[in-house]
């Protein structure tokens, strides 16, 4: 067949192939630029607990302002600094940068509850040999109190390196820094082995929640999970609640918190202030 095409045929990259590569290596020639350049900056989403409607704590979502392609999503360029390192730095600039913002609202005294904030953690990070100093010199320097910092990993950055993790999760249960399991039901592990992990909360992956709509039929296995994690002494955060009837449904569950579009989109630092300061209630 290949034959039949002819020799000028039978390449081994297609133009288009061409084209993705170049964009990706100009892409990661950029993010090398991005950080002194101060093209990066935090938004926040809140964390409402369900029970009583108001704003627990705010996740920090990095954005890379490109200087000519705009806005690009952290799905698209996160993996990029991983596979070069950049991770290192960049994840370094987002735990400071948002540990800084939540101590200043707690100084502002803008709020009558305690303000968390969630970090997302990459696996390279959590595997880094100077993370747990890194974090101590940022709150510090930030003067926030570890119990209001919360670390968001996947399961795999347990799973993949267990011994290693187990270290780590115990200097953050010294320090009283809360840990979070990010997208939980993507991955392979079970319950009962995260928990042999001290992980403070697990965070439903929104491709549970999307489905769930008036009908309990739709819940799947949303409910399992939440009384499961329940029992296990954890705490669940629905991930992605779009709708009324989500919400409905979830705090029938008795699910602890969540977040998603019914309540905000992550906003810049100045909006979730006002928000803040709005103090609502759903
Ligand atoms: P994640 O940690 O699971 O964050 C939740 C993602 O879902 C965010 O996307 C958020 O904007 C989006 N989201 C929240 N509520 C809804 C909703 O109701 N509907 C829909 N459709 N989406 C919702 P975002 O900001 O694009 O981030 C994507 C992923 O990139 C994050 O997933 C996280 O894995 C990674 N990421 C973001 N910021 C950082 C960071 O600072 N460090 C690291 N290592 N990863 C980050
Ligand atoms: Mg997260
Ligand atoms: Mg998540
Ligand atoms: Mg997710």
């Amino acid at each position: 067949q290949a034959k039949a095409l002819g020799k000028g045929r039978y390449q081994l990259f297609e133009p288009e192939m061409y084209q993705a590569v170049l964009q990706r290596l100009q892409l990661e020639t950029d993010l090398r630029k991005a950080l002194v350049n101060q093209e990066f900056s935090v938004h926040y989403q809140p964390i409402i607990s369900l029970n009583s409607g108001i704003i627990i704590g705010f996740e920090a979502l990095i954005r890379w302002h490109h200087p000519t392609q705009g806005l690009i999503p952290p799905g698209l360029f996160i993996p990029i600094a991983e596979e070069t390192g950049l991770i290192a730095r960049i994840g370094e600039w987002v735990l400071r940068e948002s540990c800084h913002q939540v101590s200043a609202w707690k100084k502002q005294r803008l709020s009558d509850y305690p303000l968390t904030v969630s970090v997302n953690l990459s696996a390279l990070q959590f595997s880094q040999e100077n993370l747990i100093k890194q974090i101590d010199n940022i709150l510090d320097e930030s003067q926030l109190e570890p119990q209001y910092l919360n670390l968001e990993i996947t399961e795999s950055a347990i799973l993949d390196h267990p011994e290693t993790a187990s270290d780590i999760l115990k200097q953050f249960k010294k320090r009283r820094i809360n840990l979070s399991i990010d997208d939980f039901g993507t991955g392979y592990s079970s319950l009962s082995y995260l928990h042999s992990f001290p992980v403070d909360t697990l965070k439903i992956d929104r491709s549970f929640i999307t489905p769930i709509d008036d009908n309990p039929n739709t819940l799947g296995l949303v409910p399992v999970i939440i009384s499961l994690v329940q029992t296990l002494g954890m705490n669940v955060i629905a991930e992605g609640i779009e709708t009324a009837q989500q919400l409905d449904q979830l705090r029938k569950l008795n699910c602890n918190a969540g977040q998603g579009y019914l309540f905000s989109k992550p906003v810049n630092s100045q909006t979730a202030t006002h928000l803040i300061q709005s103090s609502p209630h759903w």
